[in-house]
């Protein structure tokens, strides 16, 4: 041990990797996860271990081989810590949540390996009880081993949806339908991706086969369009690539357009320590991706602090491979959530504060330089809890389709201060030091 402190957030594969491999170089390595349990998005484990989701054998595989690397390792694990950011002098904020207190911590080195958060395009409705997002929906099962109530519609485009659907089903709880947006047919690039990574098509033939078996409704080229409230359920409109309009009425919907780097806290901090992303907060390229990347993150924090690592041309080969595979898979989706002009000027596009598609266009009428801070300031877009997590990147896009070539970029839009997600005053009030340097 070299007694250099370093810090990793994010208790997925990517920060499990990179806490492993910086361990094994000989550094002090503390691992905070904000969540009850390690695991991430795609390991995530049950509160009740045996209420355990089904999942694919490769990925029970891949997460039982790290958890035990970490068991046997040195690696300090704090599980209810949130990374709250890196304030002016430099330090780490991490808030306790089992204590309700601020931690702060000053590392040689620093890994985020935040994740990805899920890109949902707004529709007319989509702020009402009921709607939710898929990914929303698998943590729900992931972590209690049940499927909500009543019936469900899946909506939107990418393989998370087929994914959920199954596990769905394998609770006994199989969706009215599953409408993927795309309507592009399987190219060449796509059957040369998948014969590349044939995983990749087991699984999915896998989630399919289920569906099909169930009898499920896939529909491609159809979308949701609006949703009203119908009594106690939901009345969706749904359209099809040719225009035609249908109507459904479910308890649930659950709409996702694909995943997005969860770049909240990543700005780079002026004084903070050696800092380095890794895993889908720096590039979403999926669960394999993610553990080369984390390996990567360590290394180049080794190599910082003048340490040996292994070898990186594995993990490197890993990540080129994951990248080429996960570009010629999404020419199988449609990730643009179709035509914002079509949208009414009522629909909701910041579901924290309630603010209307209306009221961006008519920021942009009143003067269409507005800058990316005054959207967030005088707009209030993406001023919420959420600080952004689902309408920045849309009001981004929206603001760029609005004016030829100026776009505000979402970092702009969004800012970077610390605390970066809401954390009571009393916490920083209560706030207690950690590390001896404090
Ligand atoms: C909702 C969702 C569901 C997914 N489901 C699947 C699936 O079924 N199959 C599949 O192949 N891929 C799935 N993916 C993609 C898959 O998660 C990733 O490819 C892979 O898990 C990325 O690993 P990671 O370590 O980079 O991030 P993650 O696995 O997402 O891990 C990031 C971790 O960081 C923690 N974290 C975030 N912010 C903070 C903070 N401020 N402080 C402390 N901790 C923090 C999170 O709680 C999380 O545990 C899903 C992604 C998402 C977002």
């Amino acid at each position: 041990m070299t007694g250099m402190e370093v810090l990793v957030i994010g208790g997925g594969p990517a920060g499990v990797s990179a806490a492993l491999e910086m361990a094994r170089g000989g550094l002090n390595v503390t691992l905070c996860e904000q969540g009850p349990r390690l695991g991430g998005a795609i390991h995530r484990q049950p509160d009740d271990p045996a209420r355990r989701l089904r999942v694919p054998r490769a990925q029970r595989r891949r997460w039982r081989t790290l958890a035990e690397a970490l068991s046997m390792s040195p690696v300090e694990i704090l599980c209810r810590h949130m990374f709250a950011g890196v304030e002016g002098s430099g330090a780490v904020l991490l808030e306790d949540r089992a204590s309700g207190r601020i931690v702060t911590r000053r590392p040689a080195a620093l890994v985020l390996a935040l994740g990805g958060v899920e890109r949902v395009t707004p529709v007319p409705g989509w702020q009402l009880p009921g709607v939710v997002t898929v990914g929303g929906l698998q943590v729900m099962m992931k972590s209690t081993g049940r499927a909500p109530e009543g019936d469900i519609l899946i909506a939107g485009s990418g393989p998370l949806l087929l994914a959920v659907a199954a596990q769905l089903t394998a609770l006994g709880k199989a969706p009215v339908a599953v409408l993927e947006r795309s309507t592009g047919p399987l190219s060449l690039r796509a059957v040369a991706g998948l014969i590349r990574a044939p995983a990749y098509l087991w699984e999915a033939a896998g989630y399919l086969s289920r569906l099909i078996r169930a009898g499920i409704r896939l529909q491609r080229g159809a979308s949701v369009r609006s949703i009203a409230p119908a009594g106690n359920r939901l009345s969706v409109t749904i359209v099809d690539n040719i225009g035609l309009e249908r109507r459904l009425v479910v308890d649930r919907v659950a709409l996702h357009d694909g995943l997005l780097p969860n770049g909240n806290g990543t700005a780079a901090a002026p004084a903070g320590p050696f800092t380095v992303l890794a895993g889908d907060c720096r590039e979403v390229l999926g669960g394999v991706a993610a553990i080369a990347d984390g390996r990567l993150a360590g290394q180049a924090v080794l190599a910082k602090l003048g340490l040996a690592g292994s070898d990186s041309a594995g993990s490197a080969a890993t990540l080129q491979h994951e990248r080429r595979t996960q570009s010629a898979l999404n020419t199988l989706f449609d990730y643009s959530g179709g035509d914002a002009a079509q949208l009414p000027d009522d629909t909701v596009i910041c579901r924290c504060e309630g603010r209307t598609l209306g009221q961006l266009r008519a920021l942009l009428a009143a003067d269409d330089r507005v800058s990316a801070r005054e959207i967030k300031l005088n707009g209030r877009f993406a001023m919420g809890a959420c600080q952004g997590r689902f309408c920045a990147e849309w009001v981004a896009a929206y603001v760029a389709s609005q004016r030829d070539g100026q776009p505000p970029q979402v970092a702009e839009i969004v800012g970077s201060r610390w605390p970066v997600k809401p954390v009571s005053v009393s916490a920083f009030v209560e706030r207690h030091p950690s590390s001896p340097s404090e």
